[in-house]
């Protein structure tokens, strides 16, 4: 996946290769290498930085003991700190409610829909839930014809209204159609833009608003690095989302948004997409993560 940062850090873990303990010299140069891998892999510098500092004043900081050898104890600080930096425990994913509601945000392309199917076609095969799709794309005809075949290809009713320009109140007839067929869980896709603008996030924000979603995630395209992380502070300072969905990490090589987004929203990964396929949809495990990072 991350194959470049993987190689990098490895190298890096070199420096200490042989050395009977960590001292100034071997940790500066091992603490620079792994500072510039993450530079490297589209982390931002400050949250780099910080990273390795933590990384060498532990390092300073811990006994060598006899069982384990610098380099093997490097590694782990390295893998704790990768783990905190992704957040730690894997989040909650919260769908209590009748019907709970989930609402779907992010920029055009970055995977949304698929992702709406991804998650209807996880929850259908989950005891007790029963899903309901909804197109709330006011703009693109073609976006609500996208859904409704994947709702088919997954068994999924999907819930649209090709007339109706107004997407809060398509979200609020949903929720009444979803209680009178005995959905109990809504999946609200929303219309996207290709770049940040003003009224598509009044639009998200006003049915927000409305149907006082369970969840929020913001879908974004991993690919994009930084650029990914910027979309998601401004989604975030307007929506106030509860989590992340990293699509498209099949093609994504550097491994910055995976690494940089949970520091910079302080908000949860909660789901990652690794492919067009929609019987797969992976929880974010954090320290799954780190582990295939390490390699
Ligand atoms: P939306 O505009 O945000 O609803 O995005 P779509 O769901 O239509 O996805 C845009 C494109 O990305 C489509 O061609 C999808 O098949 C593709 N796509 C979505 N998720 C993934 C993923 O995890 N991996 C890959 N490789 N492609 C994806």
């Amino acid at each position: 996946m991350f194959n470049n940062l993987t190689e990098r850090l490895e190298s890096a873990f070199k420096n200490l290769k042989g050395e009977a303990r960590i001292n100034d010299l071997n940790i500066a140069n091992t603490v620079k290498d792994i500072r510039r891998a993450l530079i490297d892999a589209d982390v931002n510098y400050k949250i780099a930085k910080e990273f390795t500092d933590r990384v060498k004043d532990k390092a300073v900081g811990s006994k060598v003991i006899n069982a384990i050898s610098p380099g093997q104890l490097m590694v782990k600080i390295v893998k704790d700190e990768l783990v905190e930096l992704m957040g730690g425990e894997e989040a909650e994913f919260n769908t209590t409610g009748n019907p709970a509601v989930v609402l779907i945000a992010g920029l055009q392309g970055s995977g949304k829909t698929t992702f709406s199917g991804k998650l209807a076609s996880y929850l259908k095969n989950q005891k007790g839930k029963s899903p309901l799709l909804v197109a709330a794309d006011i703009y693109r005809p073609a976006a609500i014809d996208q859904l409704m075949v994947l709702g088919e290809q997954i068994g999924v009713d999907v819930y649209s209204e090709r007339e109706n320009k107004d997407a809060v109140s398509i979200a609020q007839n949903a929720i009444k159609e979803a209680k009178s067929k005995n959905k109990n869980i809504v999946i609200i896709d929303t219309a996207g833009r290709l770049a940040i603008d003003e009224a598509m996030m009044a639009e998200v924000a006003n049915v927000k608003e409305a149907v006082k979603p369970n969840e929020i995630l913001f879908v974004v395209d991993s690919m994009t690095g930084q650029d990914a992380v910027n979309t998601a502070k401004a989604f975030n300072e307007r929506l106030d989302f509860t989590g992340v969905v990293l699509t498209k990490l099949d093609g994504d090589t550097r491994g910055g948004a995976a690494l940089s987004i949970k520091y910079t929203v302080q908000k949860p990964i909660k789901f990652v997409s690794s492919g067009e396929k929609l019987d797969t949809l992976d929880v974010f495990y954090p320290e799954r993560m780190a582990q295939r990072i390490l390699g």
